[in-house]
């Protein structure tokens, strides 16, 4: 169970560590505004629209990075305190499949859904 933990641990921290660079690098870019990347250079009004776009996504991932990074810092906290993997809103444990596809998941499917519904 311990290695268990232990290796839930290390695949969250590498995530964390994955969207803080993502999250770093889009904001560089947001530093760059209006410079052209050499290799775009001959296909201005494409690139203009293509950039729109980028920010619009940047501007989400961006906060989604914030979010992810919150609930993965929830989920190594609940792994010191020994709670890791029991959902926060109904207290029963999390389906080891849902914490396989989302390891900082700190509710079961249930719910997050009625977190979501608000
Ligand atoms: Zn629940």
């Amino acid at each position: 169970m311990k290695s268990e933990l232990e290796d839930r641990r290390s695949q969250l921290v590498a995530m964390r560590e994955r969207v803080l660079r993502a999250a770093h690098d889009i904001a560089e870019d947001d530093n760059e505004d209006g410079e052209l990347s050499s290799a775009a250079g001959d296909q201005h009004l494409a690139d203009h629209a293509s950039e729109i776009f980028d920010r619009e996504v940047d501007d989400s991932l961006e906060e989604n990075a914030g979010a992810i990074v919150r609930e993965i810092d929830l989920a190594l906290e609940r792994i010191d305190a020994g709670t890791y993997g029991t959902c926060l809103g109904c207290g029963r444990p999390i389906p080891e499949e849902r914490l396989a596809a989302v390891p900082y998941a700190v509710l079961c499917v249930p719910c997050k859904r009625d977190e979501e519904r608000g």
